[in-house]
């Protein structure tokens, strides 16, 4: 048995998040100092820790955002790379933060669903497949229902924007979880869909043959994806009856690149906005 399935026999959950708190405080402490920031918990620190995995494909294909990254994960709040570039994007680029919205949130990250269930604007929903197999045990779980991508539970037409982000790389049938998000999606609303995608494909890998942890480790990155998105992504979203923009973070969402640095996000990792026409 792996040492974090012990601690979960030992330590029930509603403790555990305790403990995850209370860990959490000291970390901010002990890595106190100016160089990142974290603009969910507006912490600074001298380093943030690391984060992701380290499998010679991700090298290899460049997948964007997965591998292994030194500063990634805020000692604080564990924001990820991946969700400070969220935020700023969230920030800079959207209202999400001022007009009155229903959002969806799929398979939420931490941060942002804290963030957005403060927001008085915003009525918040939000749910997950509670898959195996990931070491975030004591997440905070509260309001997220258990929801199945390739059949959410809510009527056509019923939201103003669906957060979605690395979800689609673990999912067989994607078109069809596509289709379920564009069938929630209000006409006129938009859809932010981030997976893991190597520009060194042309087109997505995928072969149904690979089945095993260890082979989808090897041949797509990490244990559970199903597929190594390509450059046809952009491609894969408009069949689904999307328009896609996409955002670039020293092009598009940033206008220094010292705030690339500070906030420590991945300038290469472009953002996908999906709009239902
Ligand atoms: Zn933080």
């Amino acid at each position: 048995m792996k040492i974090s399935n012990k601690i979960k026999k030992i330590i029930p959950y509603k403790l555990g998040v305790k403990i995850r708190g209370g860990w959490q405080k000291l970390m901010a402490v002990y890595y106190k100092g100016t160089k990142y920031t974290c603009p969910y918990c507006k912490k600074s620190f001298r380093k943030m820790l690391p984060g992701g995995f380290d499998f010679p494909v991700i090298k290899e294909k460049n997948i964007i955002g997965g591998g292994y990254r030194k500063n990634d994960v805020c000692p604080r709040c564990f924001s990820t790379d991946r969700d400070r570039l969220i935020y700023w994007f969230l920030k800079n680029k959207t209202d999400i933060f001022e007009k009155k919205y229903k959002v969806l949130h799929i398979a939420p990250e931490g941060c942002l669903k804290a963030l957005l269930l403060s927001q008085k604007n915003i009525e918040y929903y939000t749910g997950d497949k509670f898959t195996k197999g990931y070491n975030a045990y004591y997440y905070d779980r509260n309001d997220v229902i258990l929801m199945d991508v390739t059949n959410i539970p809510y009527k056509n037409n019923e939201f103003d924007i669906i957060i979605c982000n690395h979800v689609l790389e673990h999912i067989i049938d994607d078109k069809k979880a596509l289709s379920e998000i564009f069938r929630v999606l209000k006409p006129n609303a938009w859809a932010m869909l981030q997976v893991p995608i190597s520009l060194k494909l042309d087109k997505t890998f995928q072969d149904d043959t690979i089945i095993t942890p260890k082979d989808r480790e090897k041949y797509y990155g990490q244990f559970d994806h199903v597929r190594i998105y390509g450059k046809d992504y952009k491609q894969k979203l408009e069949e689904a009856g999307f328009k896609v923009e996409i955002f670039n973070p020293v092009k598009d969402i940033f206008t220094s690149e010292d705030d690339i640095i500070k906030y420590a996000v991945n300038p290469e990792e472009n953002i996908y906005i999906v709009h239902k026409p």
